[in-house]
């Protein structure tokens, strides 16, 4: 299978806002079997900013949220992909930085530029890992969150599925810490979730379940599978493919 696997802010750092080494590292793991077992995958990573804030932690002066948003990114981005490079050298995995706009996806020579350059990477056994290019784009410019993103890509690339890691293991009855609320284990891309989803958006990111479900359901309903699951959960992507009815996670089925 060719897989898209979207990482969150959120599983990417400790509550304090630092880079988490031990969970990036085990989900460079789990890729790494993936890609041993054959499947095709493209790593749609967030946390630059989150990343870059906590490595930035002594700038003093009053930044406004573009400002914050370039300069964290510009340093985070960097911390992050060394990062990865050094942590899928170990597997002998050449990895190559994909930073994207919005104007990528639409119909313009951007985009047969984008596609090609993801085919020549897959071709050549190079794991893309693919950010929003957040020092440039700005406002109207911008993908909605990195949710909307990896959906694009998935399309794209015509990935096989779209499995995108949060810090919930998906969308439950009522709200998670309710011991009453239950984790919805399948949801047709025709159903209604207004009454399971809150607004609320990711504390270190900008996505949240809004965003998650309308990205899945769309994608389900032109025929792709989404899988809404746990990253903080360890082996949760060998899990995901390889024990499917016993892991928890809400999958769009098509
Ligand atoms: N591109 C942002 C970052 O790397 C994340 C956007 C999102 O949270 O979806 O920090």
């Amino acid at each position: 299978m060719r897989i898209t696997i979207k990482v969150g802010s959120n599983v990417l750092t400790r509550p304090d806002g630092t880079l988490d080494f031990t969970r990036m590292s085990s989900i460079v793991d789990q890729i790494a079997q993936l890609r041993h077992e054959g499947h095709e995958v493209l790593l749609v990573s967030s946390g630059a900013v989150a990343c870059g804030r906590s490595e930035l932690k002594h700038i003093q002066e009053d930044l406004d949220s573009v400002d914050q948003r370039q300069l964290f990114s510009s340093v985070g981005q960097a911390k992050l992909m060394n990062r990865y490079f050094e942590l899928f050298r170990e597997y002998g995995i050449s990895v190559g930085q994909v930073l994207t706009m919005k104007e990528n996806f639409n119909d313009s020579p951007h985009r047969s530029n984008q596609e090609n350059c993801l085919r020549v990477m897959l071709k050549n056994g190079v794991l893309p890992i693919i950010n929003e290019n957040d020092t440039v784009s700005i406002t109207e410019l911008m993908f909605t969150d990195n949710d909307e993103l990896s959906g694009l890509i998935t399309q794209m690339t015509h990935s096989d599925m779209l499995i995108l890691l949060s810090n919930i293991d998906g969308i439950y009855t009522g709200n998670p810490s309710d011991p009453d609320a239950r984790l919805i284990p399948t949801v047709n891309p025709n159903a209604d979730l207004t009454a399971y989803i809150s607004p609320q958006q990711s504390s270190a990111g900008r996505g949240g379940m809004q965003s998650k479900a309308s990205v899945a359901c769309s994608l389900a309903a032109s025929g792709t599978p989404v899988i809404i699951a746990n990253g903080k959960r360890s082996d949760i992507l060998l899990r995901l493919i390889h024990q499917p009815d016993t892991t928890p996670c809400t999958r769009f089925i098509c």
